[in-house]
């Protein structure tokens, strides 16, 4: 970090959203995000058929550099992240695309790069008023793969970031996925972009990658100069331009602090969950790709307490076949065995969207058509995975779980599902665990407050307190302008929680956490104290966690529930965590700045 300041600049605060973590300090290489401007040409009749044979070449070549980056994608970080270009190739055999292109120059008898963005600019128009965020940033792809076949009718094969020589910030007003996936490590530090957010692959892509990115910034482009310095945090989305030698000393130490503590827990890769007073609770982890499973490995989780199957589904044109999905769920079994693999079943609906299913317009799709709702409409669909779900139980330890449960009918009938599925099983010889545990999730209200009934149905619970929190206090989760009332600490929050753990422990079952919660440091003593048996964390935050569970003691972490549980408001419940914690493990407190 020894980037200067230029004299006579202040420092520029810019805030968005960070999306993938990390403090970088470097200087900006700025892709500029005006277009290369291609002049409008009308064809004679004897030039269009010369004219489409042009376009149709751009879309081979766009074609095969498309397969080409997804083949290294996949080398580099698995077939789960590649799919992602399978929409790009989608675009090009989409009809509405190639053969209106194609139409229009003969039409109009105009050069294909007119009618190329002609086609873009309709297609994006209609996009982005859909509602649903999936949708609309299938924006990016489509302009992403337009870019392309624009480059290469022009034959033009310089890309974007050709012109980088130095290890920089990139910058640029928003960066398609294949541009990301491009992005080379060893020179970019990381990036930032006017747009984007946390659910945009791009976003997926910076994570899978472990580049630092902030999104969202509205227009950081207009307020950079190539070769600026800035200074950025991925983890609190924050840019900051020019900064000054405060802001450096600051984040250079936070930077330098956050590291040490991390690396001085990696000590604990191979010990127990255990509280100081010897109490063992079980610290597994929650994945999205496959390729994840190193890291749950290499943090020293004890298992998946989350795999979010959508995600299968999700950036593919068909449906994940029965096959593919034993040969995922097997993975991970035989990868993690003997520790167990909670497989979440489809959590379709909401901001998760597969283009292989119809899913009706909502205007509420987080109170709509999601879930265990979606998969108990779509039996066929449902019933693959779950047979999938028992073929791959033959090869390890698996278990299953269902998400957006609000009544117990909904567990009956999944229940009765996987009872056929059993049956069909057994008659056809394959083999499967006639043990297999199932859970629910408890995400909404109606659970948390039905759990003494649904408790009689299943094994174990898994609080899904991302949702929990949204359904309780009636906070869109992903909107930013109530962002400030999602608080997973208020007290109603909690007081569903422990309403869960003491009847799940009345029915004799385990109750385990799988939202974004179990991963806050600051809650875990008061999770413990609330009776909590499990916890199931972004894998990276294992070695903080398991620090805090075997810093504390059930004494002090029951006595602070009991505390939290009579606060009055969210404010108060995190003083209360944060005095605690600053006693028993002081230096955690640096990593939740
Ligand atoms: C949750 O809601 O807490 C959860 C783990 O599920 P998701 O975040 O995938 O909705
Ligand atoms: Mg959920």
């Amino acid at each position: 970090m020894k980037k200067q300041r230029k004299k006579g600049h202040p420092e520029l605060v810019l805030r968005g959203v960070g999306v993938s973590p990390g403090v970088v300090c470097g200087l900006v290489y700025l892709i500029s995000s005006e277009e290369t401007t291609y002049a409008e040409k009308t064809l004679s009749e004897a030039e269009v058929p010369l004219e489409i044979r042009r376009f149709e070449s751009a879309v081979i070549e766009t074609r095969r550099q498309i397969n080409a980056i997804q083949k290294n994608v996949q080398r580099a970080i698995g077939q789960y992240d590649a799919n992602i270009f399978d929409v790009h190739k989608m675009v090009l055999d989409d009809g509405a695309f190639v053969e209106e292109a194609i139409r229009k120059i003969r039409a109009d008898r105009c050069n294909a790069e007119t009618v190329v963005r002609g086609v873009v600019a309709r297609y994006a128009e209609a996009l982005s008023i859909v509602e649903d965020d999936y949708l609309r940033e299938r924006v990016a792809d489509v302009k992403d793969v337009a870019r392309r076949v624009l480059r290469n009718l022009s034959g033009e094969k310089t890309h974007v970031l050709d012109g980088l020589r130095d290890r920089s910030i990139v910058v640029s007003a928003d960066l398609a996925p294949s541009e990301t996936a491009s992005l080379r490590k060893e020179l970019v530090m990381g990036f930032a972009t006017d747009l984007g957010s946390t659910t945009s692959h791009t976003a997926i892509m910076a994570r899978a990658l472990g580049i630092p990115a902030v999104v969202g910034l509205g227009n950081v482009t207009a307020q950079l100069q190539p070769g600026d310095t800035v200074l950025m945090d991925g983890t609190a989305g924050v840019l900051i331009v020019h900064p000054s030698e405060k802001s450096l000393r600051k984040y250079g130490k936070l930077a330098e602090v956050r590291q040490a503590i991390r690396t001085g827990l990696n000590h604990l890769r191979d010990e127990p969950a255990t509280t100081r007073d010897g109490h063992r609770v079980t610290l597994s982890a929650n994945i999205e790709l496959l390729d994840e499973i190193a890291d749950v490995r290499r943090f020293g989780a004890e298992g998946i307490g989350l795999f979010r199957s959508e995600y299968l589904y999700i950036a593919r044109n068909d449906l994940p076949t029965e096959d593919e999905q034993v040969v995922a769920y097997r993975e991970a079994a035989q990868l993690l065995a003997p520790a167990a693999v909670i497989i979440r079943t489809v959590d379709l609906g909401g901001d998760k969207f597969a283009s292989a299913v119809k899913m009706p317009q909502e205007i509420n799709p987080f109170l709509g058509f999601r879930a265990i709702r979606f998969c108990l409409a779509q039996p066929d669909i449902f019933r693959t995975q779950l047979r999938a779900i028992l073929r791959a139980s033959a090869f390890g330890k698996i278990r299953v779980m269902y998400p957006m449960v609000s009544n117990v009918d909904e567990v009956i009938r999944a229940n009765a599902l996987l009872a056929e599925c059993k049956e069909e099983l057994t008659r056809n010889r394959v083999a499967f665990d006639e043990q297999l545990e199932v859970g629910v999730m408890i995400e909404i209200p109606s659970a948390a407050l039905t759990s003494d009934v649904l408790a009689r149905h299943v094994k174990f619970f898994s609080l899904g307190t991302n949702d929990l929190v949204q359904y309780t206090l009636a906070v869109d989760r992903i909107n930013d302008r109530v962002a400030h009332l999602y608080e997973p600490a208020h007290p109603a929050v909690l007081k569903l929680i422990k309403t869960t753990i003491d009847n799940g422990h009345a029915a004799g079952i385990w109750v385990g956490i799988c939202g974004q919660m179990g991963s806050d440091p600051l809650m875990t003593p008061l999770l413990l104290g609330l009776g909590l048996d499990e916890f199931s964390v972004v894998p990276s935050s294992v070695p903080v966690i398991k620090d805090m569970i075997r810093n504390v003691s059930r004494a002090e972490a029951r006595e602070l529930a009991e505390r939290a549980l009579a606060a009055s408001t969210a404010t108060e419940v995190i003083e209360l965590c944060r005095v605690l914690t600053a006693r028993i493990a002081p230096e955690i407190l640096e990593l939740v700045k």
